[in-house]
């Protein structure tokens, strides 16, 4: 057990600053000549170990072996690290609280003090999954004329909605489409024909009823991924236009005010729940929703870049985050990636995680971008040459003369797409600008002082990346000039696909032709001119392949950097000066990551010109990026199925799979805002921008993307001016105060949370049913069966699906039973919080294939009776017959993206081992953590050598003395038996197996603490 004494505390030492006294461990001293050829993010990674070394969690030995990186990193050496913080979002950050909320519940049970149950290291969790685009420019540009966009602002009332026409709307409760006096305002029409973001066509049917037409509407939002059956239309009050969120003047006020009163209505019984969380647990903020996305939040507001503790210890920031862009704030030199559910619980509850230690890629970066290339262009080359070369589990560490070139949003832009790329994390060690970029965001003075001061003390600093004097030694390094980066987009399907864009169009129709695979949609070569014609707010368009359907400038990956926000405002500028325009049926939006870039975007003027070619703010939140883009018009969607048409998407994201961003794009490109406009005027991405114009001018003069492509010293002079420290102050001062509807939120301050038995999204786990204070002996497994026989790669989608709920699942029957129709089941994914329809989700996915069934579903076998069932009926006959469970695989067991419930979820089905060839390494630990013992094969051995038909009974008696990575013999029936390794690998993870599971473990700590 721990020692709570640190062996290497004599590394303290004293720093005064401005009359404060600080200290740190100076790890440049403890070897120097290996320190000093450390990749920097090692450093930090043995920072966290000195500091946290207490023989037990942490030993001087992982200590060891972190100096000795250059050695060990091919070793597959495992070290604990305890990152600083943890950042959630609210997908994932519901179940997370509603652990904390069921551990509050079980410790007072146990008669604990409910206070203590708290995250012991600083916990932010962001809202900003949940916002769709439910309402955008599809909508409100119809009735407003080109010439009338600019400059509408009410003069009587400057947007705030107290001007007499604004209150008689409001009494009559007549939705506005725009502000009440710009001229695009129709007084006339009736709720209903003013707010159709779904079917504009309606329109064109005036003799349709009011009734006839919601009821057409209704089922097209119903069936929305997020959605849980709430009609937008049904409650359609009024509120003025003013931007809710900064009170500026903004002509898409409408779409943001109308989108987040639906995501208020449909989340509002989860919002509740965090808004409770954030009353009552310490150590915990939660920002509210129409603040930004995380992880730009945490590179504006929350990244600390060095800590300093209550007792004035200063250390690096490093954060674990449950999302996988969290690797995004490595451009702030923040060590970071994202993990599963149980590791991030873990992390909050002051406990290490165990992770191998990594070998680190040195991508060497040399030249100066070109004029007209973006940083969006650099990740999109990165991602794909990274891909290449095969990063899956190492760091990448940036280094070279190119890197000083970089702004901190653009190494930010780089580092986001890590997971694009497969690495762990893409570091940029911090330099000069690190903290002109921290000044520039407002972060208090004393602050970026010990900060810089601390890490020039323990060369964590980067002095210069034109000096090769101080570039660390890497495990492999590879190198880019800058100066070749061209204009470029990644798809039609996968990130990594990077095209020029002056090779986009031959591209495409290559892709078009292909056969159906990454690079291909296997349209025959007689239908690639297919066009059809369609009817939209009166006018007629065609469709054909390559046209552009939806075009959002979106996602923390862009967004928080203002090179391209403003570069794509300037082009909008441009572009309006030569009378181009957007055709009216492309869904445009644009969902900022944070209220500073409304603030920059209205500062330098640009705002009306991105809104007059339709890319209104809808939102602030993941929207697009996530594929929450609502739905398309009903036209357009006729259209597409009529033509078989590949429709495309076009969007300053990250992630472009098929099925993400839209069912209806099956091409979908990633590009930066700049190239977003310019497809968006294009209207297809058929196009050769090179030898094909835009459009034409007022004076019918051929314009071409070059005549409107802003420089690179423009958008910097621009960016210089705009973008100031005051803008961040204001906008992040208010954030920890919410917003009207956050702060009309109903949510107790209870110790204890009240679960709402009604409740279908929140519900109290019952993991800690029946727990005792004190630790009982482990039980022995006896005549367990197996309730799967599965083969390789089994992955945590197949264990614990996060998509749609089947209307004939187990989980579908108990909403049903509890008066949820189908159109309101939503997703695994946000059903998170109820354990109820997890468990029942558990192999659910219809792609499973056990080996104990004749084909490929989420069935099983009942042993005994003989009988197929869904793994969940299978799983409670079980238990009414008092057995227990365990699970045959192969190779890689749990492999795929961490998730916890692929622990949880077999935990609550009564599984009490599972016996793999191989688990992936997160896995293993998460079924530790919630008391499933991992037993491994021996080396060479599996169901068939050992001639395992999995309808045996199977036993295993577990001894009191346990070891780490302890031999056991399995004991089957029929009189055969074969031995296992029980993969506890450390004595911590023994210690918590022994408590039941880390949870457990934690309570009883907490009990046992004075
Ligand atoms: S904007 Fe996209 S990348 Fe950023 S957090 Fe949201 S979903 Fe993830």
């Amino acid at each position: 057990m721990s020692s709570n004494v640190n062996p290497l505390s004599y590394l303290l030492k004293n720093i005064e600053l401005d009359g404060n006294n600080y200290q740190y461990y100076d790890i440049s001293t403890l070897n120097p000549s290996k320190y000093e050829r450390l990749p920097f993010s090692i450093r930090v990674l043995l920072e966290s170990a000195v500091r946290s070394c207490d023989g037990f969690q942490v030993k001087e030995k992982d200590v060891q072996n972190i100096i000795d990186w250059e050695i060990q990193q091919k070793s597959n050496a495992e070290i604990p690290f305890k990152p600083s913080r943890v950042i959630l979002q609210d997908l994932t950050g519901v179940p997370a609280v509603v652990d904390f909320a069921a551990m509050r519940e079980a410790f007072a049970k146990l008669g604990g003090d409910a206070n203590k149950i708290n995250p012991l290291c600083p916990a932010d969790l962001v809202i900003d999954h949940s916002v769709q685009v439910d309402f955008s420019r599809t909508v409100l540009q119809k009735t407003a004329k080109s010439s009338e966009v600019i400059n509408a602002i009410c003069d009587d009332c400057a947007g705030s909605g107290q001007c007499a026409l604004a209150k008689t709307l409001s009494k009559n409760s007549i939705p506005l489409k725009r502000h009440p006096l710009s001229n695009g305002l129709s007084l006339n029409s009736t709720p209903l024909e003013s707010w159709q973001p779904l079917r504009p066509h309606i329109s064109h049917t005036p003799n349709n009823n009011k009734d006839s037409l919601k009821e057409q509407l209704i089922p097209s939002i119903e069936n929305l991924s997020l959605n849980n059956g709430i009609n937008p239309y049904a409650d359609s009050k009024l509120k003025h236009k003013t931007c809710p969120f900064h009170r500026l003047k903004s002509l898409g006020a409408e779409a943001l005010h109308r989108n987040e009163e639906l995501e208020f209505e449909r989340n509002k019984e989860r919002f509740e729940f965090l808004k409770w969380g954030a009353n009552a647990l310490k150590n915990t903020t939660i920002i509210p929703p129409g603040s930004g996305i995380c992880h730009q939040v945490n590179l504006e507001y929350l990244a600390r870049v060095v800590f300093k503790s209550d007792d004035n210890i200063l250390y690096p920031d490093s954060v674990v985050g449950l999302d996988s862009h969290t690797t995004m704030i490595n451009g702030l030199g923040v060590v970071g990636w994202g993990v599963g559910g149980i590791e991030a619980e873990a992390v909050m509850l002051g406990q290490a995680i165990c992770m191998v230690l990594p070998e680190v890629v040195g991508y060497k970066l040399v030249g100066t971008l070109p004029p007209y290339a973006t940083s969006t262009d650099v990740v999109l080359t990165i991602t794909k040459n990274l891909r290449q070369l095969g990063v899956v589990g190492k760091f990448v560490e940036f280094y070279g003369p190119g890197v000083s070139e970089l702004s901190i949003a653009d190494r930010a832009t780089i580092a986001n797409m890590c997971p694009e790329y497969g690495a762990t994390i893409g570091f940029f060690p911090t330099d000069e600008k690190t903290f002109q970029y921290l000044t520039k965001t407002g972060r208090p003075e004393d602050v970026i002082k010990y900060a810089e001061t601390y890490l020039r003390k323990v060369k964590m600093f980067r002095n210069d990346y034109n000096d090769s004097n101080e570039d660390p030694v890497f495990s492999q390094v590879i190198e880019l000039d800058l100066g070749s980066i061209t204009p470029s987009v990644s798809g039609p399907k996968r990130p990594h696909d990077r095209v020029s864009v002056s090779q986009m169009k031959e591209d495409f129709q290559q892709c078009l032709t292909n056969k159906i695979s990454f690079k291909g949609f296997g349209i025959s070569s007689d239908k690639t001119k297919a066009c059809i014609p369609f009817i939209f707010d009166g006018k007629e368009y065609t469709l054909s392949h390559g046209s552009i359907v939806i075009s959002a400038i979106t996602s923390c990956t862009n967004t928080s950097n203002p090179s391209v926000m403003l570069g794509a405002g300037l082009l909008c500028k441009k572009a309006v000066e030569k009378g181009l325009s957007v055709a009216p049926y492309i869904k445009t939006s644009m969902s900022p990551g944070s209220g500073v870039v409304t603030y920059y975007l209205n500062e330098s003027g640009v705002t009306p010109y991105l809104e007059k070619l339709g890319f209104d703010i809808v939102g602030y939140g993941c929207m697009t990026c996530i594929g929450n883009s609502g739905p398309l018009p009903e036209p357009i969607v006729e259209a597409i199925d009529k033509g078989d048409l590949v429709a495309v998407s076009v969007l300053s994201g990250n992630r472009n799979f098929e099925g993400r961003v839209h069912p209806n794009t099956r091409a979908n490109y990633l590009a930066s805002p700049l190239l977003v406009v310019a497809y968006a005027i294009a209207g297809t991405v058929n196009i050769d921008f090179e030898t094909e114009p835009l459009g034409k001018d007022t004076s019918g003069n051929e314009v071409f993307l070059r005549d409107i492509w802003p420089q690179r010293q423009e958008i910097h002079e621009m960016e210089q001016k705009c973008v100031i420290p005051g803008m961040f102050k204001e906008v992040y001062s208010k954030i920890r105060y919410g917003n009207e509807r956050w702060n009309q939120l109903n949510a107790s301050n209870n110790l204890l949370y009240e679960f709402d038995p009604n409740s279908t999204y929140i519900k109290s786990p019952p993991y800690f049913d029946g727990m005792k204070a004190k630790l009982s002996k482990i039980e022995s497994i006896h005549n367990a069966r197996v309730l799967l026989n599965l083969g390789d790669s089994v992955t945590t989608d197949h264990i614990s699906p996060a998509g749609s709920i089947a209307r004939n699942s187990p989980a579908a029957k108990y909403l049903m039973e509890r008066g949820i129709s189908p159109s309101a089941f939503n997703s695994y994914g946000s059903r998170r919080g109820n354990d109820a329809i997890m468990t029942r989700g558990t192999f659910a996915n219809i792609r499973l294939v056990n080996k104990l069934m004749s084909k490929p579903g989420p069935y099983t076998l009942h042993i005994s009776t003989g009988k197929e069932m869904s793994v969940f009926d299978a799983s409670e006959l079980y238990k009414s017959e008092e057995i227990p469970l365990i699970i045959i695989c192969g190779k890689e067991y749990g492999c795929g993206s961490s998730r916890d419930w692929a622990a949880k979820g077999p935990y609550l089905l009564g599984v009490r081992a599972v016996i793999a060839e191989s688990f992936e390494r997160i896995h293993r630990s998460n079924l530790i953590g919630m008391g499933i013992i991992p037993l491994q094969f021996m080396n060479g051995q599996n169901t068939e050598s050992l001639g395992l038909t999995a309808k045996e009974l199977y036993s295993i008696d577990i001894p009191d003395n346990l070891s780490t990575r302890h031999r056991i013999s399995v004991k089957l029936d029929n009189g055969k038996s074969f031995e296992v390794i029980m993969r506890f690998d450390t004595e911590v993870e023994l210690e918590y197996y022994r408590n039941g599971g880390i949870l457990h473990y934690m309570l009883r700590q907490l009990l046992n603490k004075p």
